[in-house]
């Protein structure tokens, strides 16, 4: 009772507490923080790290669609659907040629387990761990983060053309199967030496 007429006090007299950041080692000791009791959230809260581990962000521009991320994933929370594209569609950020699209990339943030092996294993370091981490929901399908750039009418746009693509391939490839084998160059007409049947032998010649 008496540490909650203290608090009090200091509250109705307008002395809040000096904000020490949790990476400090004396963040807990009675001098700094003067006793420890609950926060009021979200008006005071607590610092976050640098390198917390909170909501995912990909940044898309710069993803190759590798696919690493969604393999290493324990628990199956990151969804990839690529599309690939016949030529690079651009180049990310740390000069990796992007040649295909997402057509889906969705992380579905109620599942993860915030492990952080996708954002180590990412090429380009396009996926990382944000400091958000106040993103609860009523509804858990609204934990589904979406980070594709395209649109379903695009995505079936360019599936279509890369289709289209692969199949002026294989009926090239087709014809350059059937086509009869090039009729093989002519050797030069090798000339036979002319022999001349010899003469019979006459009384003359011995
Ligand atoms: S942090 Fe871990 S659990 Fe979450 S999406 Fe990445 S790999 Fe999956
Ligand atoms: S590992 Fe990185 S580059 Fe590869 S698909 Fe995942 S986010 Fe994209």
């Amino acid at each position: 009772m008496k540490l909650t007429w203290k608090h009090f006090k200091r509250v109705f007299l307008g002395q809040k507490r000096e904000h020490v950041a949790t990476s400090k080692d004396n963040y807990f000791s009675k001098e700094n923080s003067d006793g420890m009791f609950t926060l009021q959230y979200p008006k005071e809260s607590f610092p976050v790290p640098d390198n917390g581990r909170y909501r995912l962000h990909n940044e898309i521009e710069d993803c190759i669609v590798c696919d690493k991320c969604a393999k290493i994933c324990p628990v199956d929370c990151i969804d990839i659907v690529p599309v690939r594209s016949p030529t690079e569609i651009r180049k990310a950020s740390d000069g990796s040629s992007v040649k295909m699209y997402a057509s889906t990339f969705d992380i579905d943030m109620a599942k993860c387990c915030y492990c952080g092996l996708c954002t180590t294993v990412c090429p380009t370091e396009c996926l990382t761990m944000t400091k958000t981490y106040d993103y609860s929901e009523f509804d858990v399908r609204d934990m589904v983060y979406e980070f594709s750039d395209l649109t379903p009418e695009e995505a079936k746009e360019k599936q279509v053309l890369f289709d289209d693509y692969q199949a002026k391939k294989k009926a090239a490839a087709a014809t350059k199967a059937t086509k009869p084998a090039g009729a093989k160059p002519a050797m030069p007409a090798i000339k036979k030496p002319m022999i001349k049947p010899a003469k019979p032998k006459t009384d003359e010649d011995s």
